[in-house]
């Protein structure tokens, strides 16, 4: 199981200011630890650490095949309107609906490329459309 632990901001030194020059003139909150001082550490097993890149690279491996099929799709073109939704939707999709990323993942890794860039291109469209939530 993966642990957590706080250190000490080296940045600050614990003090969660900064000294030097910003552009909006000396000073301020420490960048390294938005000015708590502090940081959390997790630490990982070695078996946490394989499956935290195996994920990563099963993420890495079905951008990349998603913007290449959404680039055949949009007619051949750098950064084709679809090209750009689909890998845009990509990101976003992981932080707004981890469950629907998965499946992604899934549908991406079983072949089903048009569907899942069809879908991309939607959610892309309709997060644009809708009033926000908020
Ligand atoms: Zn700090």
């Amino acid at each position: 199981m993966s642990t957590k632990y706080t250190i000490t901001c080296r940045r600050c030194g614990g003090t969660g200011a900064y000294n030097g020059m910003t552009a909006a003139g000396r000073g301020g909150v420490c960048f390294g630890c938005d000015g708590r001082g502090v940081k959390t550490v997790t630490r990982y097993t070695a078996e946490e650490k394989a499956a935290r890149e195996l994920f990563a690279q099963r993420i890495a491996d079905a951008r990349a095949q998603v913007k290449a099929r959404a680039r055949e799709l949009g007619g051949g073109r750098r950064n084709s309107e679809l090209e750009t939704s689909a890998n845009y939707a990509f990101g976003y999709l992981r932080d707004e609906a981890p469950d629907r990323f998965l499946r992604m993942l899934d549908s991406v890794e079983a072949g089903r490329l048009d569907d899942v860039v069809r879908h991309l291109a939607a959610y892309w469209d309709n997060r644009h459309t809708d009033p926000p939530s908020a």
